[in-house]
């Protein structure tokens, strides 16, 4: 069975605008998959339908065997345990260390923090800022910050990381860097990827899978895809 199946999936948001039109899409376990397109193609409402931040209107959204559209309110948390989430914009508490930003989601979790550490000191290695626990947002790069937004998405070592414009406000050296923990984590952790970016070079150099969406239909799936969009995306 494939681990994500989007199956003629529909999403009209309340004012009208049809934001994904019967789109079907599958992805197996470890793949490393662009979604690409034009600003307002459809992309973000894709991926916030595979964390349940939008419900789709027609169709399913299936994810490591759990049917989204049926899943309940109060049963959501169970999905977003399975998974990793990265954004364009940081999302730190400016008021926690490194570590303490890390350790949060398990501190929710009800672990207990001689379980917490090793995963939080583990997810830190990974993304290579170990040395860094003690310090405040404020006091990293936006690289660094991105990497330990990865570090807090992994630390419960999720099957699935989704990335919405991860290297969106990052120059173009910090955004291979990104790239770079982000590949690792494929490759070493086995864990999906999905990522909507606008970065053509990232696209273009990483030779992974690439879908391209146009006003919410799916107009291409490459294996090796390059970033063919328009100019003007
Ligand atoms: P992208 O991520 O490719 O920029 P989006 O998924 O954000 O595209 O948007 C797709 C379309 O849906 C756009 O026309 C956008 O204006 C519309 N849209 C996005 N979110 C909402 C919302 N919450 N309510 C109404 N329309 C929305």
């Amino acid at each position: 069975m494939k681990f994500i199946e989007i199956k003629n999936c529909y999403k009209v948001y309340q004012n009208g605008v049809t934001a994904i039109a019967d789109l079907t899409l599958s992805i197996s376990k470890g793949d490393f998959v662009f979604v690409i397109g034009h600003s307002g193609s459809g992309k973000s409402t894709l991926i916030k339908m595979l964390y349940r931040e939008e419900k789709p209107t027609k169709g399913e959204v299936i994810v490591g065997g759990i049917n989204i559209s049926k899943l309940k309110n109060r049963n959501v948390y169970k999905l977003r345990r399975k998974l990793g989430i990265v954004f364009q914009d940081f999302k730190l508490l400016p008021k926690l260390t490194v570590y303490e930003n890390v350790a949060f989601a398990l501190e929710a979790m009800g672990l207990k923090s001689n379980e917490i550490r090793p995963k939080v000191l583990k997810a830190l290695e990974r993304v290579g800022l170990k040395e860094k626990v003690r310090s405040f947002p404020n006091q990293l790069s936006g690289g660094e910050q991105q990497r330990v937004c990865i570090a807090r998405a992994i630390v419960n070592e999720p099957k699935l990381l989704i990335c919405d414009e991860p290297t969106g406000n990052l120059d173009p050296e910090t955004s291979k860097e990104i790239m770079k923990v982000i590949e690792s984590i494929n490759k070493e952790m086995g864990t999906t990827i999905i990522m909507a970016t606008h970065d053509r070079e990232i696209v273009n150099r990483m030779k992974k899978r690439v879908i391209t969406i146009e006003n919410g239909v799916l107009v291409s799936d490459d294996a090796k895809g390059r970033y063919v969009a328009h100019e003007n995306v």
